[in-house]
């Protein structure tokens, strides 16, 4: 059955710092689950490591707190053995971005029909606040002892390199476009990525709320903070690729989406950039060369008889290996 909010809450202490952006991506998540017309039971909900991989504790949902960087092979192992399931990945942008990198390089090309969460701060804010793959080049926060090093990675703009045919951005504290964001995403079929700007205001004193809100650059006349943040939907950009687009047509999509995307400073574009169900997803394509496989997917098939002996016969394979 579909839950009401209150069902959705665990009651696991929650240790996220106080103001923490990961407060905003929780509700949003349990408010998308509650709107949705997908049963509860039905969703798994997979983390990585890092403060967001706390996060499926937090949700009264099936989940399983995975490992460092390997949310990804988690989340697309589970629905790819039961694909009537609806799975989530929750990151951060250290971990997604930094070890688990090239699982998302894969994801993309796979594309799995599921919904990827990059909690994405600029830091690694479990381990005390180093600069994560996402955080500017020279920029210097709290617990740096000088400015980053390395250049940032645009994770707007690699998931199109990449294949990714659903790719968004919201941000932490507006938990309304944010839910409605995961709503669609959850909707979409195929691997569906959603960078989700989080304030840490414990270790990231740079991109904080005020930073994002404007509140150091206001309004000269009406003296009101000029947000950074606005939304491409409202700018009239149209994300969706359709039927009979020509290639250029597509290719002129994906510039102006690279272009939006390396917006950043003054105006910081949120909103859904790109989406593509012309792609066929990965179930797809295992069904073209496996009919049975929705039917007789592996998690509903046995793999023991009665008296608890394997199922499979390996007589014939091993055949193959006698000299
Ligand atoms: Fe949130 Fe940062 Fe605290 Fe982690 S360290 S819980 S990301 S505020």
């Amino acid at each position: 059955m579909v839950h009401k909010i209150k069902d959705l809450k665990s009651n696991v202490h929650n240790d996220w710092c106080p103001g923490c952006g990961d407060f905003g991506i929780l509700n949003a998540i349990q408010l998308a689950l509650t709107e949705t017309e997908h049963e509860t039971n039905n969703f798994a909900i997979f983390s990585g490591i890092g403060c967001s991989g706390k996060l499926p504790h937090y949700i009264n949902a099936y989940g399983i707190h995975t490992l460092h960087g390997r949310v990804l092979p988690y989340a697309m192992g589970a629905k790819l053995a039961n694909p009537k399931l609806k799975v989530l990945a929750i990151g951060g942008d250290g971990d997604g971005l930094g070890i688990g990198a090239s699982h998302f390089i894969h994801a993309g090309r796979r594309n799995v029909d599921f919904t990827y969460i990059m909690h994405n701060n600029g830091v690694y804010g479990l381990t005390k606040g180093q600069a994560s793959p996402t955080l500017k080049l020279d920029v210097k926060t709290k617990s740096l002892p000088e400015p980053n090093i390395n250049s940032s990675i645009n994770p707007i703009s690699l998931a199109l390199t990449v294949g990714v045919t659903f790719i968004a951005r919201s941000y932490a504290y507006d938990i309304r476009h944010l839910k409605e964001i995961i709503k669609r995403a959850i909707e979409h079929k195929g691997f569906a990525f959603i960078d989700v700007l989080q304030p840490c205001p414990t270790y990231n004193n740079i991109n904080t709320k005020a930073w994002y809100s404007g509140e150091d650059r206001l309004d000269p006349v009406t003296k009101k903070a000029r947000s950074r943040i606005y939304k491409i939907e409202e700018q009239g950009f149209d994300p969706v690729i359709r039927t009979g687009m020509t290639k250029e047509q597509i290719q002129n999509k994906k510039f102006e989406v690279v272009k939006i995307a390396e917006e950043w400073g003054d105006k910081i574009p949120i909103g859904v950039f790109y989406q593509n169900e012309l792609v066929t997803n990965y179930e797809s394509r295992i069904e073209r060369r496996i009919p049975t496989y929705y039917q007789r997917p592996p998690a509903l098939q046995k793999i023991q008889d009665d008296n608890g002996m394997s199922n499979t016969d390996l007589t014939e394979i091993f055949e193959d290996f006698k000299v």
